[in-house]
């Protein structure tokens, strides 16, 4: 594989960006190379700049549920440009928009739009904690909520490939009331609620966790912290920026079952622009400034660029939920693919998935928390991750991500797939 332009790319960008990279998951230090820099994509296919093309699982991280550049989504979008980029006051899209997530989610009766997974989450604690007139929260071991200091407390994503799942320069007095537990027990919660039960406002979650590999939260989990924060008079938030209009079009919520008091969402209502969302209950977001006390706000939230994207890419979704039919089936095709493979080449590996995400784990399963996720075999996975670039095929450069399928990854595109693995785990193991 040629990668002289990414090469002198890189050489010029880490003299300028941390790392070379404005994010530190696009890095692929992880695994001892570096990184490659795109030109263009295309449905299920990046291409380097240097001609390389690769089907790719990391999808943006997930905005992604239709592919690159999806002309039905980017249909438009020149005409919206040429009529202006931001305004700084209302447009008719964002109330389009906030109208939209509120009918595919029966948990959110308003909602506020934001620039980033991490605004929202950070803005629905502060809501979470006005409204309770409390200060502690619960989050949980290997859930990823953005970076901001309070949330930054052993954390997923990046956090856990580069060993600070607890970062330095967030003040031990921030996060002293951020309360953590283990994901998927519930005995854990019920201790730390005995204990400081009345102080907790809010317990943030994300239903299925993919930010360690992708972890399922168990449905009598979820009901537990639902039922918890019931008896609490805690708020419960679902950390959707991965799943929501993922799982399901209405998230985990509707997958689960399960009515959060708040839920926070990004990446899919963007359809790769940068929107985050936090809504909820009327009762709840009616602390929000200007009609509460709660300040929040975003020179760029709701810019309609973003929301003409993000509009698009949801109401394809609504009317076409068989894509989440097909897109499950293709899952569970590379699911049983990775998973034949890896018993045939007798390899200790454990292959989860919800819905459309998929993540092979080398280590024996159950995989069902951040300690079991912390089993793997890293250096094994770097081969293995090597060896797939070389054959087309990019994942995360880590094994604490998903991989993001999309409506426009084919059988072929997987089967594909699931033949380079079976090659990339020979050679790895
Ligand atoms: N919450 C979850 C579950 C995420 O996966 C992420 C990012 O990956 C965030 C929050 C933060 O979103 P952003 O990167 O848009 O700030």
């Amino acid at each position: 594989m040629n990668t002289t332009k990414s090469e002198s790319i890189y050489s010029e960008a880490v003299q300028y960006i941390p790392g070379g990279v404005n994010s530190p998951v696009r890095a692929f230090k992880s695994v001892g190379l570096n990184p490659i820099f795109v030109d263009h994509a295309k449905g299920s296919r990046l291409y380097d700049v240097d001609g390389n093309e690769y089907i790719d699982y990391i999808c943006s991280w997930g905005p992604l549920m239709l592919g690159h550049s999806n002309e039905e989504v980017l249909s438009g979008v020149e005409d919206i440009i040429r009529r202006g980029t931001s305004y700084g006051v209302p447009t008719e899209i964002e109330v389009k928009m906030a109208k939209l997530i509120c009918q595919a989610y029966d948990s959110i009766e308003m909602v506020r739009m934001v620039n980033s997974g991490t605004e929202a989450t950070m803005s629905a604690l502060r809501v979470a904690r006005a409204y309770t007139k409390r200060n502690k929260i619960l989050k949980f071991e290997g859930c990823y909520h953005g970076h901001s200091d309070a949330l930054l407390v052993k954390s997923g994503s990046g956090t856990i490939t580069y060993g600070v799942p607890t970062s330095p320069g967030v003040p031990a007095d921030v996060v002293k009331d951020t309360l953590v537990c283990r994901y998927n027990d519930l005995d854990s919660v019920k201790q730390i609620f005995e204990e400081h039960g009345q102080d907790i406002a809010a317990v943030i979650v994300e239903p299925v966790a993919g930010n360690m590999g992708v972890v399922a939260g168990k449905k009598e989990f979820l009901q537990g912290l639902r039922d918890i924060t019931n008896e609490y008079k805690s708020v419960l938030i679902f950390d959707e920026v991965i799943t929501g209009f993922r799982l399901a079009y209405g998230g985990a919520g509707e997958h689960y079952g399960i009515k959060a008091d708040m839920t926070c969402l990004g990446k899919i209502i963007g359809a790769g622009l940068p929107v985050g969302a936090y809504g909820g209950k009327k009762e709840i977001m009616d602390m929000v400034s200007p009609v509460g006390p709660v300040y929040q706000a975003g020179t760029l939230s709701g810019n309609p660029l973003a929301m003409y994207m993000g509009y698009k890419n949801i109401s394809i979704l609504k009317d076409n939920q068989n894509i989440y039919k097909e897109l499950e089936e293709k899952a569970i095709r590379l699911e049983n693919g990775l998973k034949e493979n890896l018993k045939k080449l007798n390899i200790e590996g454990t292959v989860n998935r919800a819905g459309s995400l998929v993540c092979l784990f080398f280590a024996n399963g159950p995989i069902e928390n951040y300690e079991d996720v912390m089993k793997c075999d890293v250096e094994k996975f770097n081969i293995y991750f090597k060896e797939l670039i070389e054959r087309g095929i990019l994942l995360a450069p880590t094994q604490f991500e998903a991989m993001f399928l999309s409506n426009a990854h084919t059988n072929e595109d997987i089967d594909y797939t699931i033949k380079s693995s079976y090659e990339a785990m020979k050679i790895a193991f």
